[in-house]
């Protein structure tokens, strides 16, 4: 159901790819920051009937954008030092599912891509049987897979992953961090998220990712937390690139796309004018998460 893409969307898509959006905002991006920003996205569920898009689409991106692993994008909030030719590329999988290690991961290696995955560790290495259940509590959306594969990665997949990716805190429980919580759901759900990746995956976790994307989804309580837990990182869902002094690394943005998008839909997510179209919510946003 969630695969249909809105015919009014596609039909902006389309005209927008007549006027050349893409390649204008580029154009004026480049005018405005040079080659200095850094584009963030989110996937979700990269399921084997996109393969071929999907390729495609990290065709594309290659093509255009230098991808950036932690520490690049730490040199650059820090210093605004960005030495590579194109502008930088955060490529985000949401919500641990295994066809984002089955399909996705090869692709990105073979186009040269870093991926940053955001797991809920409570849904990481889950029996087969109640991982749909598990699943549809979380909110997770996903085409179901053959009943032989695993709807989710295992610590394994993530460790293998771990040599070339990111790994990131996607909550545990694949939970909004609204309001509603308590300070002991929201310190659970953050913090030992981090904890647990960190002791399974030997490694620091830097990065935090927030469920949703709701106005409703974000708190202050919830921020607070994420910069009490020692995230560098934290990363939203409100279109906007990234840029030296500009960009509070608590609040990163990211524009959404789906493995299933056609070129022109995902030029048109990227042209720029998401960024426009989510001004005032990030701004809405911004300020229910100062801390
Ligand atoms: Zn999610």
């Amino acid at each position: 159901m969630f695969r249909k893409v809105n015919k009014i969307k596609r039909m902006i898509a389309s005209f927008s790819s007549f006027l050349r959006a893409f390649a204008l905002g580029q154009l004026w991006r480049k005018f405005l920051y040079g080659k200095n920003y850094i584009r963030v996205v989110n996937y979700h569920d990269t399921p084997a009937v996109d393969k071929t898009n999907l390729e495609k689409q990290f065709k594309f991106l290659r093509d255009h954008y230098e991808p950036v692993a932690e520490k690049d994008l730490e040199q650059f909030l820090k210093s605004g030092k960005w030495t590579k030719s194109r502008p930088g590329l955060v490529l985000s999988f949401d919500d641990g599912l295994y066809s984002n290690y089955q399909y996705a991961a090869p692709l990105l290696d073979k186009y040269g891509l870093t991926g940053w995955f955001f797991v809920p560790t409570g849904l990481i290495s889950s029996e087969k049987s109640s991982s749909v259940e598990l699943a549809k509590k979380g909110t997770v959306q996903f085409n179901l897979p053959d009943p032989d594969v695993p709807l989710f990665m295992s610590w394994k997949d993530l460790n293998h992953l771990k040599e070339k990716h990111v790994i990131g805190s996607h909550t545990v429980n694949h939970i909004r961090l609204g309001h509603n919580l308590d300070d002991t759901q929201l310190k659970y759900e953050i913090l030992s998220s981090k904890k647990v990746l960190e002791e399974k995956l030997a490694c620091e976790i830097s990065s935090f990712c927030w469920v949703g994307g709701e106005e409703s989804s974000y708190s202050r309580r919830g921020a607070q937390f994420i910069k009490e837990a020692g995230y560098q990182f934290s990363f939203m869902t409100n279109s906007q690139v990234v840029r030296f002094k500009k960009t509070d690394p608590l609040k990163i943005q990211r524009t959404n796309i789906e493995s299933h998008w056609s070129l022109s839909l995902l030029k048109f997510q990227l042209s720029g004018l998401m960024d426009v179209k989510y001004f005032f919510k990030r701004k809405r946003v911004n300020q229910v998460t100062n801390v």
